[in-house]
């Protein structure tokens, strides 16, 4: 009986697959990643830091990059209220952070605030995860889509119920800046990425000495600018982007089917994942009697080839 189950299945499945093409010789595939690139980096930022806003906007403008910066509601309140006019001030105000969004960077939510997650009784894990929302909504015009743990500290309980509000959490990073820091080692890190063709995320916080943060870079924003330097070598094959950019990409990805309405003509990427969020396109590889070609597709969106 087992072994029945075990052969049918399959045979079942390629039955249907070929039947539900109508003859079409195209072949559609999604891309692993935007533009057919090779592999992802996104570059996020904790603790919404001043020198974000002083060093590091400037610095992804010129580089032509787009980051993600995980902001601690009770700290942008804080200082918003206490310190905005500060020249001293460690952190960024609710108008610094609006820039950033203005920018097209992404404003992550790193809780409310920054209490390791996994050591406070899961009753106040509603404020902590979701009462962001809302104040980001309200005081910069975004909704945080992307969850950051205060100290990376989570558990399995804790990651579901972040999930519940958010798309996506950082749950693996490669640290930057402390005083062991090597650009030697984090281009390696960059290669093995590209080579594994995986997502690597860049977990980065203060970049000067004087920016009075966790992990400032040994030579101060010498080091980032030499690191950004080594992305724009690599950066034809790396795609470099921010963290829900990058989930919405990989997750969409996963989660759609090629749908023929008319053979070799008009196909369509079926997802049922929320377009309204998940507003982004994917790259696909068209492949058909010796010819191929990659074009960018919208999801639950009629493609119509055109070779
Ligand atoms: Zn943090």
């Amino acid at each position: 009986m087992l072994m029945n189950f075990l052969f049918t299945v399959p045979m079942l499945l390629a039955l249907m697959l070929t039947t539900s093409v109508h003859g079409q010789s195209t072949e559609v595939v999604v891309c692993g990643y935007r533009d057919n690139k090779q592999a992802a980096l996104s570059l996020t930022f904790d603790d919404g830091l001043r020198v974000h806003y002083t060093i590091v906007k400037p610095l992804l403008a010129k580089y032509g990059y787009k980051g993600t910066f995980y902001i601690v509601e009770k700290w942008a309140e804080q200082v918003s209220v206490n310190r905005k006019n500060s020249t001293t001030r460690r952190r960024m105000c609710w108008d610094e952070i609006k820039e950033l969004a203005n920018e097209g960077h992404e404003i992550g939510n790193h809780s409310y605030s920054h209490i390791a997650l996994t050591r406070i009784d899961p009753s106040n894990w509603n404020k902590e995860i979701n009462h962001p929302i809302a104040t980001f909504e309200e005081k910069l015009g975004v909704t945080p889509i992307t969850f950051c743990f205060p100290g990376n500290a989570r558990n399995d309980a804790v990651l579901q119920r972040v999930l519940q509000t958010h798309i996506n959490a950082r749950t693996h990073q490669y640290a930057f800046g402390g005083d062991k820091y090597s650009h030697k080692a984090a281009v390696r890190w960059v290669d093995q990425t590209l080579a594994r063709e995986n997502w690597g995320v860049a977990m980065i916080h203060a970049i000067t000495h004087e920016g009075h943060g966790f992990a400032p870079f040994p030579n101060d924003e010498k080091d980032f600018v030499m690191f950004l330097d080594h992305l724009k070598t690599v950066d034809d094959k790396l795609w470099i982007d921010t963290f829900a950019n990058v989930s919405k990409y990989t997750q969409l990805r996963d989660h759609v089917t090629v749908q023929w309405d008319k053979p070799d003509q008009i196909f369509t990427l079926k997802t049922d994942l929320d377009t309204h969020v998940y507003d982004i396109s994917l790259t696909v590889k068209l492949t058909a009697e010796g010819k191929s070609k990659i074009i960018n597709v919208k999801p639950n969106t009629a493609t119509t080839l055109n070779w």
